[in-house]
């Protein structure tokens, strides 16, 4: 049977910046893709936000992986030529009741290491957006955008400068763990032992984990799948920043985001499914927009909203449960050694992917096997 050093499952950004890792730390290894390419899953199919770290529970591992993540980004991102923008963002409250709001979540972002939201009053505000109508708003200036593909294609290109290697098209059907490897079983019935093996498989990081024997099926979420619908504006958009309403129970609010070349897109809304597989916008569902989106921008035309493109998001707790943190499983956790499982890894995954990628190579080093 083949041997390698490590075995990352999954190419998406997540999986890439782990393995991207892992190499620069002199180890062999080898990302298993089932796809025919890297980052088509939900990597290219998110908002393309570099969060500032803002909304997240105090010492989360949201909270924390995203505060260092963006700036490993932003720093990685200028150092590789990627193309990104620190356009900032405004979050806006549109009713007095949201004004006090905004009081506490610049108070939560501040816990969190995020010290420089700025309070605007709603002129001050509308002269940096003339269009926008709100009664006040936050202003987070390192909030940013970036080409995620690009982002990728620089990771990858790192893996391979330091040996690693993609495999796309082999999709991993599961594994045997051992007391001092892990064999795994490619579906075209190859047979693989690795010391290490990373599962950042995304939506189906919990079912590949549940196909791991001698993991114990306690250590194994169940899988919930949120899709997110982006409907596109038809026009150019009259914002330079991202503009997110005050946060709502199910969600950040129907937020307007734009893309490196202005193209503005409102979305995602939430959307619980019953599995990872069906990526169609239902276009009746841009008809709750309008209201949402007029609340702060009233010159939205009837008929401006075209259906876009959605993405699931890889959750970890149910509808009408309150969110759950990143879980970053090693041997500590679980007893296996050399195992590691990112589960949950919804958003900020894509802000927080260099931090993620640290802490998991870190991680490892310090394990006992
Ligand atoms: C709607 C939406 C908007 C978002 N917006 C943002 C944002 O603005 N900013 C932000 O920071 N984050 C955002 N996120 C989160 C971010 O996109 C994710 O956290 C990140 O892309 C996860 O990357 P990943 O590598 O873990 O997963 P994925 O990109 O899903 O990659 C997993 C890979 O594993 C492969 N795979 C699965 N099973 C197997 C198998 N058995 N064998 C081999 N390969 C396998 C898949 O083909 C896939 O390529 C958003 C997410 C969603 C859904």
């Amino acid at each position: 049977m083949d041997q390698v050093d490590c075995v990352v499952v999954g190419a998406g950004v997540v999986g890439l910046a782990v393995a991207r890792a892992l190499a620069l730390q002199g180890r062999e290894v080898l990302v298993l893709e089932a796809a025919n390419a890297f980052g088509t899953g939900t990597s290219s199919r998110n908002s393309e936000v570099i969060h500032a770290g803002i909304y997240y529970a105090p010492g989360s591992l949201k909270a924390v992986l995203c505060v260092q993540g963006r700036a490993l980004l932003y720093d990685y991102c200028q150092a590789r030529g990627i193309s990104h923008r620190r356009c900032g963002k405004l979050i806006v409250a549109t009713t007095s009741a949201q004004v006090a709001q905004l009081q506490g979540i610049a108070e939560q972002a501040r816990r969190n290491g995020v010290a420089d939201l700025v309070m605007l009053s709603a002129e001050e505000a509308r002269q940096i957006e003339p269009q926008l109508v709100c009664e006040a708003a936050l202003l987070s200036p390192s909030t940013g955008i970036l080409d995620s593909h690009g982002l990728m294609l620089a990771l990858l290109g790192d893996l391979e400068n330091a040996g690693g290697v993609l495999a796309p098209n082999s999709p991993l059907e599961g594994a045997l763990v051992g007391p001092s490897a892990i064999e795994l079983h490619a579906a075209d019935g190859t047979r693989l032992q690795a010391r290490t093996v990373v599962n950042a498989a995304g939506l189906q990081a919990p079912a590949l984990a549940a196909r791991f024997a001698g993991l114990d099926p306690q250590f194994v979420p169940q899988a919930f799948y949120a899709k997110g619908n982006y409907f596109t504006l038809a026009t150019r958009a009259p914002f330079s920043h991202l503009i997110y309403p005050v946060p709502q129970a199910a969600g950040l609010g129907v937020h307007l985001t734009l893309d490196l070349g202005g193209q503005a897109k409102f979305g995602p809304d939430v959307q619980w499914v019953d599995g990872s597989d069906d990526l169609t916008v239902d276009p009746a569902r841009g008809d709750g927009f309008y209201a949402e989106v007029r609340k702060y921008w009233p010159g939205l035309q009837d008929g401006a909203l075209l259906p876009g493109y959605a993405g699931i998001r890889p959750k970890i707790s149910g509808p009408g449960e309150p969110a759950r943190d990143f879980m970053i499983q090693t041997q500590r956790d679980h007893g296996v050694p050399g195992l590691v499982n990112l589960f949950g890894i919804e958003s900020p995954g894509l802000t927080s992917c260099l931090a993620i990628a640290d802490m998991v190579a870190k991680q490892l080093e310090s394990d006992p096997n």
